[in-house]
């Protein structure tokens, strides 16, 4: 069957190409997908103009939209199982995140389902303080929008954008990672069969440059909302200068864990490790910079290496593994030059820093949890995101130096801050140049809270409100009632 989805039909690749997905756990081939061209992605693109200019959907009803949101959201837990099954085979992540993301997708669904069908805002009429004027601000979908997704959370990435993109009435062209495209073409499938009109949602797959291309500098797009690297963030930003199209990034991140000595140590061990090796630190909101109170550091980091040290790898599929694979050989090969890295410049490996011996682990990319200390803020391995499961430590005496060792990166993505003293975890929350904060816990989101980076971790937000007003243009609408002559050039 083939896998592109252009205005309302499955097609094949323009060219012919052909792509193999193998899972990073073991090296099987889990799938063989079209790959496609530029030509794909124009005819994307296309399809998507028309929707957007002569369709229905962007006049429809909110509500209407809504409701479709919510079929969709249905029929993710009807697939939960094959969804998962799929999310895991190409990213080589446990079944049972897998598990948790179709669940954490299906409430994004619901959650701009519900908003759409009580109707959204419906504008505010403005007070100009004239009689003889009605003034009215509205909402209105912007219109073609690329949608450019990586390959660590695939599903969870697209829903992010899929749903309030289509909630605020665009019409769009969405391009997964090459690397992992199978759940978002289930998830296509299920936007069909609940009833997407043609051409509103287009689906293209293959290589960033020659598919993600065009989506970036058409000047038919009028939006593209990328997550994935820095680097090829700042590239669409070049790309999408000409046409000044409205941009939305979600980038890395160099995420600081800052523990005072005043915490419950235990909890903070606990959730440190989750923090930074939960799916093998390739998570952009990895906790992978503890920032820890010199006068606990010594005993916190021993403990937490003798438990990062029991850490269990292994397939998707293996019960007793705790965490998996990197996503790719070259991934590794990236993690493995960072630590090389960061030892020349003087960190101190702890443990990890190395492949796993053992048949079991042979074809796969796995890599152990690798702790480094004695790291300071100037070094590359500190301010760079390394994508994997690699903790640095760094210490502090005072509140005021937490806060500036946290605040000393180009990123700006998210941060905890772990203390038993009420007043200090606001304090220092607030003093954070990061968009997401959490106090006495690592990782939770909710889509009713907007998420995004300050500084280089990106610009604007997805999930909340704001996640939907990114797919908004505002309009205001001036209506004179009783129009009489002005005579100004009388
Ligand atoms: P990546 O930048 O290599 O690729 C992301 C997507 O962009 C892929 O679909 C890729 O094919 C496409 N792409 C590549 N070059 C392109 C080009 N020239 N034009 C258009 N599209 C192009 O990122 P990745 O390796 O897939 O993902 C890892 C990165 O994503 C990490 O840096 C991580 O921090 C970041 N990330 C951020 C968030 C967030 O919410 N801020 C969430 C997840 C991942």
């Amino acid at each position: 069957m083939p896998d592109l989805y252009i205005d309302g039909s499955w097609v094949t690749a323009e060219e012919g190409g052909r792509r193999t997905i193998t899972c990073p756990a073991d090296g099987t081939v889990v799938a063989e997908v079209d790959e496609g061209s530029e030509a794909d992605s124009l005819a994307a693109v296309a399809a998507a103009r028309r929707a957007f200019d002569e369709g229905p959907w962007p006049r429809s009803p909110m509500a209407e939209r809504g409701a479709l949101l919510a079929r969709v959201a249905d029929l993710l837990q009807r697939d939960k199982a094959d969804i998962a099954r799929a999310e895991s085979l190409d990213t080589g992540k446990r079944y049972v995140e897998s598990e948790f993301d179709v669940d954490d997708v299906t409430s994004v669904f619901r959650h701009y389902a519900g908003f759409a069908m009580s109707g959204g805002e419906g504008g505010r009429v403005v007070d100009t303080g004239r009689a003889d004027v009605v003034s009215t601000v509205v909402r209105e979908p912007v219109g073609v929008c690329s949608l450019i997704t990586p390959w660590n959370y695939p599903l969870l990435q697209a829903s992010w954008k899929v749903a309030p993109c289509l909630a605020a009435g665009n019409t769009f062209v969405l391009k997964p990672s090459e690397i992992s495209p199978s759940t978002t073409i289930h998830l296509m499938r299920l936007l069909e069969e609940a009833g997407l009109p043609s051409g509103v949602g287009n689906l293209v797959l293959g290589a960033g440059g020659a598919v993600g291309g065009p989506l970036s500098g058409d000047p038919r797009v009028d939006l593209v909302s990328f997550t994935g690297g820095l680097v090829t963030g700042r590239h669409l930003m070049v790309a999408a200068a000409p046409t000044v199209k409205r941009l939305a990034l979600e980038l890395g991140g160099k995420n600081p864990n800052i523990v005072f000595a005043d915490a419950d140590l235990e909890v903070a061990l606990d959730m440190a490790l989750t923090a930074v090796f939960l799916h093998s630190g390739q998570v952009c909101s990895a906790g992978a910079r503890l920032v820890v109170e010199e006068s606990v550091a010594q005993e916190f980091v021993d403990d937490l290496v003798e438990r990062a040290r029991q850490i269990r790898l292994g397939g998707p599929f293996d019960e007793s593994a705790q965490t998996g694979p990197l996503t790719s050989a070259a991934h590794r090969d990236k993690v493995e030059a960072y630590v090389a890295r960061g030892l020349e410049e003087g960190a101190r490996l702890r443990c990890g820093g190395a492949r796993p011996d053992g048949g079991a682990y042979e074809n796969g990319f796995y890599y152990l949890p690798t702790v480094l200390d004695r790291c300071r803020a100037d070094m590359s391995v500190v301010q760079d995101e390394s994508f994997g499961p690699v903790l640095t430590v760094e210490t502090f005496a005072t509140e005021d130096e937490a806060v500036a060792i946290a605040n000393s990166s180009v990123y700006g993505l998210a941060g905890a801050v772990w203390t038993a003293t009420a007043g200090k975890g606001e304090r220092v929350a607030a003093r954070l140049r990061m968009g997401t904060v959490w106090i006495n816990d690592y990782h939770p989101y909710v889509p009713q809270a907007e998420w995004g980076g300050y500084k280089q971790s990106g610009n604007g937000r997805e999930l909340g409100l704001v996640g939907l007003e990114e797919y908004q243009e505002t309009k205001h609408v001036w209506h004179n009632i009783a129009p009489t002559v002005q005579g100004w050039f009388a």
